[in-house]
Order: C-alpha cells, then structure tokens, then sequence
C-alpha cells in the first residue's frame, strides 16, 4: 500500500525527544520557546504560540480576536471541519465563501461579492478564515485589501503551507493577516505528533493567546486586579483551556524543522513530475498560483467525467494506492446542514468534490512508487 501521507522519522529527532525525557522538564520547560522562536524566526512573525493542535490554535486564535456569540467567521467549504468548528466553540456562526476552482481556495471574487451583501444586510462577519488549500497560499493581498476595507480580522489556516512562499515572502509572515496557524499532525509537511502553532507580529495577541493556552492565568502583575498576594500568586482572569504543546513535541519539531526546506523542495519536485507524467491523460491537474510557492501538502486532481470519480478512486485503492478526498465540503456534514446548509449552496465546492483524488505525495516518496500511482490511474482511464 502506497499511503497519500508520511511521516519522516530520523535518528536526530528521536534523540531530541530522548533528550527531552532525560532532562527536567516533560512540559512548561525550556524547549517550547525555543521551538516558538524558531519557526517565528523561519517564517518571519513576530511571535509564535504552541498549541496542542492547530485545531486549538484555531480556537484561541478566534478568542483573542472577540470572536463570540452573535458574530460570524467565514471560512472556504473545502477545508477540514476545524477551520469552521472554531466558530462554534466561541459560540458564533459560520458561513462559507465558494472557491476559485483552479486553486481550490477561497475566491476573492466572491468574497468581495458576499461582503458588498452582508455590508448592505448588516451581517458582516467579525473574522474570516481564508485555507491555503494543498500548501499554495489563498491571494491574501486581495482577501487582506477586502479585510481590511471592511474591518474584518483575518486567520490564515496554514495547516498545509508551512514552508510555502507567497509574493516572495513566506506563509506564516503575516502580512496580510492578524494570526496565521500552522499544523504538526503527522500527515502534515513537519511533525509534532499531535501539535500546532499560532504567529502573529502583535505583541498582545500573542500574550492573550499564550494566556488562554493555560487557564487564563497570569502571573503578570500588570494583568492583575490587584497586587500580588505574594511570590506565590497567580490570577485566572478569564477562561482559558489547557491546550499545552509537551516539550518532548517541541523537540521534535525543533529537530524536524531543520528539514523543512528538503520536504518542501521534494514536495515540489514529486508535484512537477506528476505534472509532467499526467499531462496527456483526462484530467484537471492543480492549479498554480503565479507569485507563490506551494508547500505541496497534498496533489490533487480532478476527473474532468465525474462519473468514473467512484470508479477510479476504487479501482486506485484496489490496486493498493492509499488516495483519499480532501475534502468533503463542510457545509454538506450533517452537523452543519442540521444549521440550514444545503446541497446547492457552494457551487465550485461541490462541483470540486465531485471530481477530486489526493493522489499519494510525501517527503520520502520514491520515483518508483510515483510511477505505480500513475500507471495504476492511467489503466483506469484508458481502460
Ligand atoms: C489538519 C488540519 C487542521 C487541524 O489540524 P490539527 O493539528 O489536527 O488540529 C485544520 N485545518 C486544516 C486545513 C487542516 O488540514
């Protein structure tokens, strides 16, 4: 079985974490801010937080942007359910913005579309969520002149993109963004286990979300009601969760970062070449965004018949080739149509996900194991 994702395990990164366990601290120690400071540094942020997740970045991300009950995020239908969740555990809403259908992200035009809408309804949303679908970067100058025309805050859900450039400057930079998250689950292009991050170049943001990590306890003096009881004293001032990242994760991370750019690079060399070996065949391959770089997290193609997409994809899996469909549109689970969404409501979506493989991609991937994915969808094709 050829998996669509891998992870890349070495000696130096089990070292690291065996290190980790020798020493003082399993977690709350010194390894997380190096960790932080490394890939604030790698990406050009001013500050980064560790999560537990990127799913738990999402959600202090929102909380430290006032996101709650009677506010709106807007989100792409074609991400994973977290980049809308967040909304609802803040207890806001969520609506969707339809995809460019090249690129798989969220289209300016209609975002700017739906703003001019909801603008005239009095329903702007308070945060929006734009997804750099597969590794390529949304047109964040565009969603960011709109954002900030309407005085919309901004969260670029980097789950796939770390590593990715856009306009000469790298996914995490901030630039047209308040927060940008990024993903370590193993699938992803560098890995914690479980884990995620937060950037920012606001000082506040990242005290707040860092605060909201651990309780919403501070033991800063300044953030305090009144003065410290004593050295031992702390306040909880508002409600945080405990969505610590271990230092043994940030070890880890620390040690696969220093690979991050030969993933990427070899992301990038697999894509072209299923560029290249699958040119000739009935498909829709993934669109390029012209001033950007693609982390390349996933490679994916569209049937231009969609009626051979269940057939293919079964006869891919038969043949021992682990695809997989990223993703099915969110607005289409059941626990958001039971909210009024319905088949319908997202056109590029829907038309994306009826046609759409993730086809096998990952750092460690072999030319030999390429060559079987494409052989395999070629006799599926052509018969
Ligand atoms: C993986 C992923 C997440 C969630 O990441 P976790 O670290 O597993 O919580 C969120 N958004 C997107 C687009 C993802 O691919």
């Amino acid at each position: 079985m050829i998996p669509y994702g891998r992870q890349h395990i070495t000696q130096a990164d089990i070292q690291a974490v065996s290190d980790v366990l020798k020493s003082d601290f399993l977690t709350q120690g010194p390894t997380i801010p190096r960790f932080e400071q490394a890939i604030a540094q790698r990406v050009g942020a001013g500050h980064g937080v560790a999560l537990n997740s990127a799913t738990s970045a999402l959600h202090v991300a929102c909380l430290a942007l006032g996101l709650g009950p009677g506010d709106v995020l807007w989100t792409s239908p074609i991400t994973f359910v977290a980049s809308a969740n967040c909304a609802l555990y803040c207890g806001a809403q969520v609506d969707f913005v339809d995809i460019e259908p090249d690129t798989f992200t969220m289209s300016p035009r209609h975002l700017e579309e739906k703003l001019r809408h909801a603008a005239q309804n009095n329903c702007l949303p308070k945060v929006i969520v734009p997804v750099h679908m597969c590794g390529q970067s949304c047109d964040m100058a565009a969603i960011g002149a709109l954002a900030k025309a309407y005085n919309i805050r901004v969260i670029e859900d980097a789950s796939h993109a770390i590593g990715g450039l856009y306009q000469n400057q790298p996914v995490g930079a901030c630039a047209h963004s308040d927060i940008t998250i990024f993903s370590f689950h193993p699938v992803k292009i560098i890995t914690t286990a479980e884990g995620g991050m937060a950037l920012t170049n606001s000082a506040d943001l990242a005290r707040h979300m860092a605060r909201l990590r651990s309780h919403g306890i501070t033991r800063d003096p300044a953030e305090m009601t009144h003065q410290p009881d004593g050295p031992w004293y702390y306040q909880q001032i508002e409600l945080g969760m405990n969505y610590r990242m271990t230092d043994m994760q940030a070890a880890l991370g620390l040690s696969q970062l220093e690979r991050l750019d030969e993933y990427v690079t070899r992301r990038n060399v697999l894509a072209e070449r299923y560029d290249r070996l699958l040119a000739d065949l009935p498909l829709d391959l993934p669109g390029r965004l012209a001033d950007a770089r693609s982390a390349f997290h996933l490679y994916v193609i569209r049937l231009r018949d969609h009626t051979l997409h269940r057939a293919v994809f079964e006869g891919l899996r038969a043949a021992g080739i682990g695809v997989n469909l990223h993703y099915i549109p969110v607005h289409l689970q059941p626990y958001y149509t039971r909210m009024g969404f319905a088949a319908g409501d997202f056109e590029a979506a829907e038309h994306y996900y009826q046609r759409a493989i993730s086809l096998p991609l990952f750092a460690v991937m072999t030319e030999a194991e390429q060559d079987e994915v494409v052989q395999v969808l070629r006799q599926l094709l052509h018969g």
